[in-house]
C-alpha cells in the first residue's frame, strides 16, 4: 500500500489527535527505521524517548516474545514471578522501598499526586493538598496531570480541571518560597523539563525545593517519566539532584517500547498507598517487565552509563563545531539534548529533517530536541550529525 492509501484510511479511521508528518513506520533495528516506502531513517528521537534499546534489540525481543508464550497477562490479584522479579531490581537499582507499576507517564503521576495527598492526610487531615508543580512543565494528558503542568496552554476546553495545583518559575527561589503555605503537601520537578524545551533546574533551586520540603514535611516528586533510566546519564536523574526525592516517576524509556510506568517511593511512604486505594488492570503485565528486565539489565552493565554520557558530549561538540547560525545553546545531560533553533520554527526544521532522513523532536521554546536510542553507534549519530548539517547548510 502506498503512503497516501494508509493515510486516506488513517485520516477516515482514526480521531485527528496528532499533528503527524507524512512517515508511516514498518520496521526497524537499532537506531534505523525503515518506513513502507522503504526509505529508511537515522533516529534520534526513540519514539519519544522509549526505545531506549533502539528497535527491535535481539535479546529484548527474544524476552518479550518467550514472555509471551509462557505467560501473557494475570491480574494483580496475583503474583506474577517475572514482574516481582522486576521490582526487586528496579528497587534494588535505585535504591528505592517500593514500586508501583502503572502503563504510561501521566497515569503514574496520578498515582504520585495520589500518594502525596494521601500521606498528608492521613498525617494532618484535609486541606493540605496542595501541589506545586513549575512553569513550563509537562506532566501528562489526564484531566489532573494537565491541571498539574505548568503551562496555560493545557488549561483549556476540559473544565473544571482538578484543583489543589499551584505554579512558579523554574530556579526562582523567591517565588518557590512565596508559594508555600500551610495547603502544599507536595513539589513535583522534572530534573531536566523535557516537553517544556529541555532546561535544567539550577543546583541552588533544586537544593533550595529540598530545604523547603524537609521544613515543612513537604514531598518531593520527581516526574522523571522522560530523564529516568539511563537518559540523562544516571540510572536516574535525580542522583544529580542534593537528595534523593521522595517520590520518583518513571515511563518512556522503561519497557524499551513496551507500555509501563513505575511509581518508586522511599520507605517512609511504602505504606501510603493500601489495598483498595490504588490500582490497575494492566500495571506491570508480564510481558512488559520481560521487557524491562531487559532494559535494566542492559542500562546496569558496567560502562553504558558512561558510554550515554560520552556519546552525550561527543554530539554537543560536534553540534558546536557546525557553528551554524540557526542553531545556539545546546541544553541537557547525557543522551537528553535541546537546541535552541534561531531563524526558523523547531516545526519546519523537524520536517526537513524527516525529509532528508533523520528522526528528531521539538520541546517548547523552539527547541529542537534530540533523544537517540541509548544504545546508538557512533557511526549512526555521525550519519545523524551529517544530516542535520546538510539541512541546516541549505537554509537560507
Ligand atoms: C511524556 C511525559 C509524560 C506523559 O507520559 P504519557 O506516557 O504520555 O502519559 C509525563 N511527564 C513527562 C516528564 C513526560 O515527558
Amino acid at each position: 500500500m502506498s503512503f497516501n492509501d494508509i493515510k486516506k484510511i488513517a485520516d477516515n479511521s482514526l480521531m485527528n489527535t496528532y499533528g503527524r508528518f507524512p512517515l508511516c513506520a514498518a520496521s526497524g533495528k537499532g537506531a534505523r527505521l525503515i518506513d513502507t516506502d522503504g526509505r529508511e531513517y537515522i533516529d534520534f528521537a526513540s519514539g519519544i524517548g522509549v526505545n531506549s534499546l533502539g528497535f527491535c534489540d535481539d535479546e529484548w525481543a527474544d524476552a518479550v516474545s518467550a514472555q509471551a508464550h509462557r505467560l501473557n497477562h494475570v491480574s494483580n490479584l496475583y503474583y506474577s514471578d517475572v514482574n516481582v522479579e522486576l521490582a526487586d531490581k528496579l528497587t534494588r537499582l535505585t535504591g528505592f522501598s517500593r514500586v508501583f507499576f502503572a502503563n504510561g507517564g501521566g497515569e503514574t503521576n496520578e498515582g504520585a499526586i495520589k500518594l502525596a495527598r494521601k500521606y498528608s492526610f492521613d498525617k494532618y487531615g484535609a486541606g493540605r493538598h496542595t501541589i506545586i508543580t513549575l512553569r513550563n512543565s509537562f506532566h501528562g494528558r489526564t484531566v489532573t496531570t494537565l491541571s498539574a503542568t505548568g503551562q496555560d496552554v493545557f488549561h483549556n476546553f476540559f473544565f473544571p480541571f482538578t484543583e489543589g495545583f499551584k505554579y512558579t518559575p523554574a530556579n526562582d527561589i523567591d517565588a518557590l518560597r512565596a508559594a508555600v503555605d500551610k495547603t502544599v503537601c507536595a513539589i513535583m520537578i522534572e530534573v531536566v523539563q523535557g516537553e517544556g524545551g529541555v532546561n535544567p533546574l539550577s543546583p541552588e533551586f533544586t537544593a533550595e525545593v529540598f530545604k523547603i520540603a524537609r521544613e515543612n514535611d513537604i514531598l518531593v516528586i520527581a516526574d522523571e517519566v522522560q530523564t529516568g533510566i539511563a537518559r540523562t546519564g544516571k540510572l536516574l536523574a535525580s542522583e544529580y539532584l542534593p537528595e534523593k526525592p521522595d517520590v520518583v516517576t518513571l515511563a518512556k524509556g522503561l519497557g524499551g517500547g513496551l507500555p509501563i510506568g513505575a511509581m518508586l517511593c522511599g520507605e517512609h511512604l511504602k505504606d501510603v498507598l493500601g489495598p483498595g486505594t490504588h490500582a490497575t488492570t494492566f500495571g506491570g503485565n508480564p510481558i512488559v517487565s520481560a521487557g524491562a528486565l531487559v532494559v535494566l539489565s542492559r542500562v546496569s552493565k558496567p560502562g553504558f552509563l558512561n558510554e550515554v554520557l560520552k556519546k552525550g558530549d561527543y554530539i554537543r561538540e560536534k553540534i558546536a563545531a557546525m557553528n551554524n547560525p540557526h542553531l545556539t545553546a545546546t541544553r541537557g545531560l547525557g543522551l537528553m539534548i535541546g537546541i535552541k533553533v534561531e531563524g526558523m520554527s523547531h516545526k519546519e526544521l523537524c520536517a526537513k529533517l524527516i525529509d532528508a532522513g533523520l528522526l528528531a523532536l521539538t520541546a517548547g521554546g523552539d527547541t529542537l530536541r534530540l533523544l537517540p536510542p541509548l544504545t546508538i553507534s557512533y557511526e549512526d549519530i555521525d550519519a545523524g550529525l551529517e544530516i542535520i548539517k546538510k539541512v541546516l547548510g541549505q537554509i537560507k
